[in-house]
């Protein structure tokens, strides 16, 4: 059957998990805030905390999640993966979300174009580092259409992860460009009192970024 795209009671996507949780990253951690975690990514970074997206997922119409989300009631959303934008629905959930009077964040790996999601949609973009292995993946023309809106995030496993993000953080300008620069420590590799001790010592364009979640809950890998 041809799906009709223009109906989004028909478009579905594949879910991984649906969950209300604490906003763990971004400028908007703390806040209360409803999931969309969807299924699918097509990078392989080496410190990965979410490897159980990468399968298939449940379908749900684009009815079915809105629904689920607004029976929650909280003012805030998110839609991550996996990899979000690597299925074609994603910006016609982020849209039903804005129809709603919700705030809608997207956080996406920064390997495919991100102009394809909707005005009013927040895109918390990743910026791969060299130890994720996955740097050269990124699609490097969502560089030129960040806006302040948006924010970025590194993770950063060394030293040189360290040393790379913020050389680009300041060729590009990036905290003059967008809401946020974000770094954040990847867990079990680097700590965060010595990326906080180098920022010290640098003042990068960047704020440090650790993950609420995991703190309030944790060892606890889903659901958060
Ligand atoms: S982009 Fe995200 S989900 Fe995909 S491999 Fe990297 S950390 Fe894991």
């Amino acid at each position: 059957m041809i799906q009709d795209n223009t109906d989004p009671s028909v478009e579905t996507l594949q879910v991984t998990e649906l969950f209300a949780s604490i906003q763990g990253e971004s400028t908007w951690v703390g806040c209360p805030c409803g999931f969309v975690r969807l299924a699918g990514c097509n990078l392989r970074c080496a410190w990965c905390d979410t490897t159980y997206s990468y399968g298939p997922g449940a379908t749900m119409t684009l009815p079915e999640i809105v629904e689920k989300l607004r029976g929650w009631g909280l003012p805030l959303v998110e839609i991550t993966g996996g990899e979000p934008l690597l299925q074609p629905a994603t910006p016609r959930l982020a849209s039903l979300f804005l129809d709603a009077g919700l705030t809608v964040l997207v956080e996406t790996n920064g390997s495919l174009p991100i102009d394809v999601l909707p005005e009013g949609v927040i895109r918390i973009m990743d910026i791969k580092c060299p130890d994720s292995g996955m740097h050269e993946n990124m699609d490097r023309r969502n560089l030129e259409v960040l806006t302040p809106r948006d924010e970025v995030k590194f993770v950063l496993a060394s030293r040189a992860d360290y040393t790379w993000a913020l050389d680009l953080a300041r060729q590009q300008n990036l905290a003059q460009r967008c809401g946020a620069v974000l770094f954040s420590p990847a867990a079990g590799r680097l700590s965060p009192a010595t990326l906080a001790g180098w920022m010290l010592e640098d003042c990068p364009p960047a704020r440090l970024q650790l993950p609420l979640h995991k703190y309030i809950w944790p060892g606890r890998d889903r659901g958060v």
